[in-house]
């Protein structure tokens, strides 16, 4: 058991919603701590975005910001109001009381009056190499139509979506507004999508399926330029030439640590039982940003929320009497995305 005076606010995350629930939460004086993870080969740092090359659609940047420097740029303001930072995950907590409990992975055990959860999502992948070396490296190959889809080298180019759920179907549909075709591969004979999303695609003529289908190598070295194809019923093999790969297979919300201490949604998110309200089943526990949310995932509703979050959390505390630390302190920022070291 920690000795130490609990924490204000404990942030665990390091995306759009963890440094916006920290930059407001900072700002109200709250003293936060982020527990910002550490970078490994499934996770960095950053999340999600770090993986996107340039972002067009968060509002602000007209030329479009790539996704490490918009992650750099949110942790420095967060940082700059005084939020301290460390790289540690959170492989434990103990919300059987209160202050809740937060084991990281080096350290002694974390007491926290409040904490947010904003520890994201992750997009499920094929797991073939050459997929994630040009995901990685903006290579035409993405697991967001939305966020990718409207980069001009997809413009006229025959892309490929992989998944038959509602979220294939609907990256799809997104993508025939710039493709000259879209083919949906799926790995078996019917889609797990809903009929309406499914008839949706299946009337669209820009769409065609390749049922029973396995993508088992991504072709291209700087840029995708094909897919080596199996047919799972003969086992016959041959090549795709595609502009673009876009997977849908799925996102895992980054819930392993919390183990049956707050109440989860039937498809694993972190359930919030008030609509447009953070809260959690846990008094205290609040939570934003995809790990909550299996239905917008985009890096501005995630700061909406982490927003949200932290103004629940401020008032959460203030109803039950926690004094605010100490007037934010105002540092020269310095890019520390990936450093983790408290700033302020
Ligand atoms: P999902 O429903 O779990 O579907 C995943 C799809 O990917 C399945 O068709 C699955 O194939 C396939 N798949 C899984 N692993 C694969 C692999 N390793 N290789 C190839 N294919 C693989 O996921 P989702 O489509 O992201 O949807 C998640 C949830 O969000 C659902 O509840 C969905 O209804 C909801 N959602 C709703 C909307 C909307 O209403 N607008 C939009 C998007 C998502 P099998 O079918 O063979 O298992």
């Amino acid at each position: 058991m920690a000795e130490q005076t609990p924490e204000n606010l404990v942030i665990i995350g390091s995306g759009p919603a963890a440094w916006t629930a920290a930059l407001y939460a900072a700002r109200a004086n709250l003293d936060p701590l982020v527990y910002e993870g550490e970078p490994s080969r499934q996770m960095i740092p950053g999340g999600q975005l770090m993986w996107t090359t340039d972002i067009e659609n968060y509002p602000g940047f007209p030329e479009g910001i790539g996704g490490q420097e918009l992650m750099d740029r949110m942790k420095r303001q967060a940082v700059q109001f005084g939020t301290r930072v460390e790289m540690e995950n959170i492989t434990e907590v103990d919300f059987s009381g209160h202050p809740l409990r937060l084991k990281p992975s080096f350290s002694d055990w974390v007491e926290a009056r409040a904490v947010v959860i904003a520890s994201g999502a992750r997009a499920n992948w094929i797991g073939l190499p050459n997929e994630e070396r040009l995901a990685r490296t903006g290579g035409g190959v993405s697991a967001c139509a939305v966020c990718d889809g409207a980069m001009p080298f997809y413009r006229d180019r025959v892309l490929a979506v992989v998944g038959g759920g509602d979220s294939a179907m609907e990256e799809a549909t997104y993508l025939t507004k710039f493709a000259s075709e879209v083919v949906i591969i799926h790995r078996r004979d019917s889609f797990r999508a809903s009929k309406v999303m499914a008839d949706r695609a299946l009337a669209d003529p820009k769409i065609r399926v390749e049922w029973n289908t396995s993508v088992v190598d991504v072709v291209g070295d700087d840029f995708i330029t094909g897919l080596r194809l199996r047919d799972r019923i003969t086992g016959a093999e041959r090549e795709m030439e595609v502009g673009g790969l876009f997977v849908a297979i799925g996102h895992t919300p980054n819930t392993d640590f919390l183990k049956g201490q707050v109440e989860l949604t039937p498809n694993g998110y972190v359930k919030t039982p008030y609509a447009w309200r953070t809260a959690t089943s846990v008094p205290a526990l609040f939570v934003c940003g995809d790990v909550m949310d299996d239905y917008y995932r985009q890096a501005v509703t995630a700061a909406g929320t982490g927003c949200m979050a932290a103004l629940e959390a401020e008032r959460w505390l203030a109803h039950h009497g926690v004094e605010q630390a100490k007037p934010p302190v105002l540092e020269t920022a310095q890019s520390s995305v990936g450093q983790g070291e408290p700033i302020g």
